[in-house]
């Protein structure tokens, strides 16, 4: 299993899976945890398995959600919540692996090492729009975290230079998040709007400045080692953003 690193501070692992070797034209090689774009079980099981011993928990404490482009947070406490139409989760718990699941999306970490809480969030045009980060840290809060001590990481996603978009999304993310998170390379040219500063923002809105967010600088799209829905179409694998508390 290939991997990198996302740094989210003391007392969390936290990574992004890569494709591996053999990707190429298989839409689903060579690593995919996601049971609902198409891969058959068989090699998502087999990936688990590897994601897990990676993670240190057992099989079955790998939580993976069926993601929805919602605004819904999920609470792994003393038992294991319902995780359909669920796009973050958070948790005490240090025996449980939290993951999220993006191919040019935001995957997005949350640690507060002191307090004992993790949390994952899948951060797509829809839900950054709808507050998936506020909603997120605010069930954070709810398990005992403290805003100014929680640092973030932003994984792999599309960059700015690579999200074209129309004028009417760059006017309504514009207004909602300031000029700056859209961009316009040439006059005339269509804007495009960086998804990761709009992330940033509100981080700074929850409390949480960006010095304390980690931002991998991968884009999916640009990068082959990646998944990305828009190089490879929706029915494809994706990458596995996982955080995991541990104990120091
Ligand atoms: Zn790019």
């Amino acid at each position: 299993m290939d991997m990198i690193r996302l740094d989210a501070g003391c007392g969390a692992l936290a990574l992004s899976t890569l494709r591996g070797a053999s990707g190429g034209d298989d839409a689903y090689a060579a690593f995919n945890v996601c049971h609902y774009t198409g891969d058959d079980a068989e090699h998502v099981g087999r990936c688990r398995g590897e994601l897990a011993a990676v993670a240190g928990v057992d099989a079955d404490r790998l939580v993976i959600p069926r993601q929805t482009h919602s605004v819904n947070v999920a609470v792994v406490g003393d038992v294991m919540p319902d995780v359909e139409n669920v796009d973050a989760l958070v948790t005490r718990r240090s025996d449980v692996a939290l993951v999220v699941n993006t191919a040019d999306c935001l995957p997005i970490v949350l640690n507060d090492g002191a307090g004992g809480v993790v949390g994952v969030a899948h951060g797509g045009w829809r839900g950054l729009y709808g507050g998936i980060i506020e909603a997120t840290v605010s069930a954070m809060k709810g398990c005992g975290a403290e805003t100014e001590r929680v640092r973030a990481a932003i994984g792999p996603c599309i960059c700015g230079g690579c999200y074209e978009v129309d004028e009417e999304f760059a006017e309504m993310f514009a207004a909602a998040f300031g000029e700056e998170v859209r961009i316009v390379y040439s006059e005339g040219g269509k804007p495009h709007v960086d998804l990761r500063e709009v992330a940033l923002r509100q981080f700074e809105r929850c409390g949480i400045g960006r010095e304390r967010v980690f931002v991998s600088e991968l884009c999916s799209r640009c990068d082959e080692r990646l998944f990305s829905a828009r190089r490879l179409g929706v029915r494809s694998g994706r990458i596995a953003t996982v955080v995991k508390r541990v104990l120091t």
